[in-house]
């Protein structure tokens, strides 16, 4: 199952942002597509702010910078720079890592592990587009000795629920979430989010998805067969999945926003064009977010 990003160019970008001033005016135009509305008080109406492509509400006179309330909030550094790490993130077909981009950049390695965890924030699941047709749910458990599926959890050690949808022989949709047990309420809660009510869903025999069944009602239970042997697509996406956290990520802290990643390009990989301009859109309209707040 190779992924295929027919995505913008390198020469493209550089193209459509040869430097900062470009940047800030797409963010300008993004932000600002549907119109203009006073975050304060509601106007519609504005004129030219003091900063660069900012806007400034006529009626109570508030300046309105593009970055503002968006996850370019209070950026430290460059636009255009920010704008590389979100061109490679979201056009490399398997991500890229802070130290990476930092070579790349000649930023700090932990100023592009900052940004790019802010990244990972706008790739987060819009609960739009629901599994359809033919769906499959299990859960595994990422880190520690990878045994013990809904056993106990550490720091170490993740369970999580992960859930496709199936065309011919291929995965076309996937859906990973953290849970802290396997119960009814954690798988349930995570099918009404990520699955439509009338897909046929298949899982294994486990319990805590005997009570889902009366939401879903063409749920299927079925023997998982020897090492999952009844649930193979699903099991080497699973495999695929942890193979690439392996490679970029060394443990399973924020584990859940490296899932949105993963899956955010899983799904979009079937879409080719505008992953770039969807991640900046999303990330223009989704709020600030401080790397505090990041690391709780
Ligand atoms: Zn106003």
């Amino acid at each position: 199952m190779e992924l295929k990003f027919k995505s913008l160019s390198l020469f493209e970008f550089r193209e459509r942002f040869p430097d900062s001033e470009s940047c800030i005016k797409y963010l300008a135009d993004q932000k600002w597509s549907e119109g203009f509305k006073c975050v304060k008080c509601g106007h519609g109406n504005f004129c030219r702010g003091g900063m660069p492509h900012s806007r400034q509400c006529t009626s109570c006179r508030y300046d309105e910078s593009p970055t503002a309330n968006t996850l370019f909030h209070q950026l430290k550094f460059d636009p255009l720079k920010a704008f590389y790490i979100v061109y490679f993130v979201s056009t490399n077909k398997k991500g890229i890592t802070s130290t990476e981009l930092s070579r790349k950049l000649g930023l700090r390695q932990k100023t592009c592990w900052g940004f790019k965890r802010k990244v990972m924030k706008g790739m987060k699941s819009s609960g739009n587009f629901p599994i359809r047709g033919e769906a499959e749910v299990d859960e595994t458990v990422f880190g520690g000795q990878e045994e013990g599926v809904r056993g106990r959890q550490n720091k170490d050690k993740r369970l999580v629920v992960v859930g496709i949808e199936k065309k011919r022989k291929g995965v076309s949709r996937l859906y990973a979430r953290v849970i802290e047990n396997a119960d009814a309420a954690s798988l349930g809660g995570f099918m009404n989010d990520h699955i439509d009510l009338a897909a046929k869903v298949t899982t294994d025999q486990w319990t805590g998805y005997g009570p889902v069944k009366k939401d879903f009602e063409n749920l299927v239970q079925v023997p998982s067969g020897k090492k999952g042997g009844n649930f193979p697509e699903l099991h080497r996406v699973i495999m695929m999945l942890k193979a690439w956290l392996r490679g970029m990520h060394h443990h399973v802290w924020h584990l859940q926003d490296y899932l949105d990643e993963y899956c955010y390009r899983f799904n979009r990989s079937f879409m080719k064009d505008g992953i770039f301009d969807n991640l900046m859109a999303r990330m223009v309209k989704t709020p600030p977010c401080t790397l505090k707040n990041i690391n709780a």
